[in-house]
């Protein structure tokens, strides 16, 4: 029978023969189907993996070199393009569309000998926070049937979490990895913004978008995020560098850890994760680590600036599905071109959507634009001038992922209550820092929960170091 604990073990087994690819590829298609009510995907790519797993295979027992995620099986969001298949980003307006090339973060998976098993579910266009708002239906969370899986990438997530692939892949814009870890409890990794191509990633905010990553464990996130970051032509916004080493080496070093006194005694916060996170900073001190508190009082301007910049973008990037260049077209009695427009956009987009567009669109015309878009923009630079100096004096800042657990299904009716929720996550998009949600909690409610951890601009080898620190801490 096989099992997963890790990718190093796992290849440890492939190179010792004690398994096959296809053996792992069949186990969890097997896996896939069994858990098909959870809605986690939206195509499996069954027959053609196999395939691949076949050959790779081939290749170990022909002595040829294998690459470094040798044999691995992995998930992909409906917003990121994998050549020759499906992607409509879980919305009407794409209809069938197929990819026409890899995105890059696909390539590097490929070139390293992953196996791509399907892609998953989402909110339509990576907009919402429960993965109710796709055409192809709600996703489930696996330990609770009844819960929301967190969104926007709830399928990646619950891919993981139902262990349906050993890791996948994400985009986070405004904590659309780490919030669906956090109810999901697995570990979602948003890298800083520039440190993964956005290239081949359905835009829905350029300035925040990122391609994050599910998995069980810390160790697995860092090789994925070793793959898929780096140098790429076709993105200027990527870091232009050459080394990417995220090793996590265990060096047991003190941390100056900081927690943002204004999250925590946030009205919105639940107290048992209050509680759970203060209990976590005295066992940090306990342990050696240096953990003070900061004031944060910014705190209330953080999911407005995100509201208003993320649809101001997003009603720019969206304005290219207009069922000429892209998207479905519905044509109407011969009416004319803005009544095809109308048409077409009317009946491709869902309400979410629509509604992100026509803020986006108000916050950007003329006589508003300065009292909603440059204001959000000023507010932006604060936040980039104040974490700048919290990093003068720490490591690293932790903080609650979402003020509370994964909520019911049907539950969340109101935009602004989903919105605010995001107090805890966007920050880090606002600021394009590096940050991941690790499964440390169990409410009493029984649903899992996590903390954040963000480190500086680039600095995702310390990020993953305390990362692997505290997860070590929490099992001893
Ligand atoms: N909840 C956020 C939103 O709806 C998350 C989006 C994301 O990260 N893609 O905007």
């Amino acid at each position: 029978m096989f099992s997963f604990t890790n990718i190093k073990d796992y290849q440890e087994n492939l190179h010792q023969g004690k398994v096959l690819c296809e053996t792992a590829v069949r186990y969890y298609l097997d896996r896939i189907t069994e858990n098909n009510q959870l809605n986690a995907f939206v195509e499996v790519f069954g027959s053609e993996c196999i395939e691949r797993a076949k050959q790779l295979d081939n290749k170990r027992a022909n002595g040829v070199q294998l690459g470094k995620l040798y044999g691995v099986v992995v998930a992909i969001k409906d917003v990121i393009c994998f050549e020759g298949h499906k992607i409509t980003a879980a919305s009407a307006i794409l209809g069938d569309f197929q990819s026409l090339f890899n995105a890059t973060a696909v390539q590097s998976l490929l070139d390293e000998d992953a196996i791509i098993i399907g892609n998953c579910n989402c909110d339509e266009f990576a907009m919402g926070s429960t993965n109710e708002n796709t055409i192809y239906g709600r996703v489930k969370n696996a330990l609770d049937e009844s819960k929301v899986p967190g969104g926007s990438s709830g399928g990646s997530a619950v891919a993981v979490q139902a262990g349906m692939c050993m890791v996948s892949l994400g985009s986070d814009t405004g904590g659309s990895v780490r919030q669906p870890a956090d109810f999901c409890g697995i570990v979602g990794l948003k890298p800083s913004y520039g440190t993964v191509s956005r290239h081949g990633l359905i835009a829905y905010a350029s300035s925040f978008d990122q391609i994050g990553i599910f998995s069980k464990n810390v160790e697995d996130a860092a090789l994925v995020l070793e793959i898929i970051s780096g140098k790429d032509k076709a993105d200027s916004t990527v870091r232009q560098v050459d080394s990417k080493r995220f090793q996590i080496d265990g060096n047991g070093k003190p941390y100056r850890i900081a927690y943002l006194q204004n999250a925590l005694e946030h009205p919105s916060l639940d107290m048992e994760i209050r509680d759970s996170i203060n209990s976590l900073t005295e066992k940090l001190n306990a342990d050696g680590h240096w953990v003070g508190p900061v004031a944060f009082d910014l705190i209330d301007y953080i999911v407005p600036a995100y509201y208003i910049l993320t649809t101001a973008e997003a009603s720019s990037n969206l304005s290219r599905y207009d069922g000429i260049r892209y998207g479905k077209r519905h044509t109407g009695d011969g009416a004319g071109l803005r009544e095809f427009y109308k048409k077409t956009r009317s009946k491709g987009f869902g309400k979410e959507v629509k509604r992100r567009i026509m803020l986006g669109t108000f916050v950007l015309s003329e006589g508003y634009y300065d009292a909603y878009f440059t204001k959000a923009q000023q507010v932006r630079q604060l936040l980039a001038e104040r974490s700048r100096e919290i990093f003068k004096d720490f490591d690293a800042i932790i903080l609650p992922t979402v003020p509370s657990t994964a909520m019911d299904a049907g539950d969340m009716k109101d935009p602004i209550a989903i919105y605010l929720a995001d107090i805890y996550t966007v920050f880090a998009n606002l600021t394009g820092l590096p940050a991941i949600s690790l499964p440390l909690f169990k409410h009493p409610n029984g649903m899992p929960f996590g903390v954040q951890v963000v480190t500086k601009k680039y600095d995702e080898a310390t990020l993953l170091n305390i990362s692997a620190m505290l997860m070590d801490l929490y099992k001893k």
